[in-house]
């Protein structure tokens, strides 16, 4: 298994986006993905703080303000 963005070995697959990362290239997306989001959703405003929580379970994650 191949890393989809520089070819390196992968270490972890992900189907849902027929796509597979190295760590440094899986946190890249990960983050592109959150930035989206937030600025999709319209989530945050700028200097707001914010709390996040990650579950153990692979296809839930939360964040929320506080
Ligand atoms: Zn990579």
């Amino acid at each position: 298994m191949k890393c989809r963005k520089c070819g390196g070995t992968a270490v972890l697959e992900l189907r849902r986006h027929n796509a597979a990362f190295c760590a440094p290239d899986f946190l890249d997306f990960f983050r592109n993905q959150v930035r989206e989001a937030i600025r999709k959703h319209r989530m945050l405003e700028p200097e707001e703080q914010v709390l996040v929580a990650v579950s153990g379970a692979r296809t839930r994650s939360r964040s929320g303000t506080c």
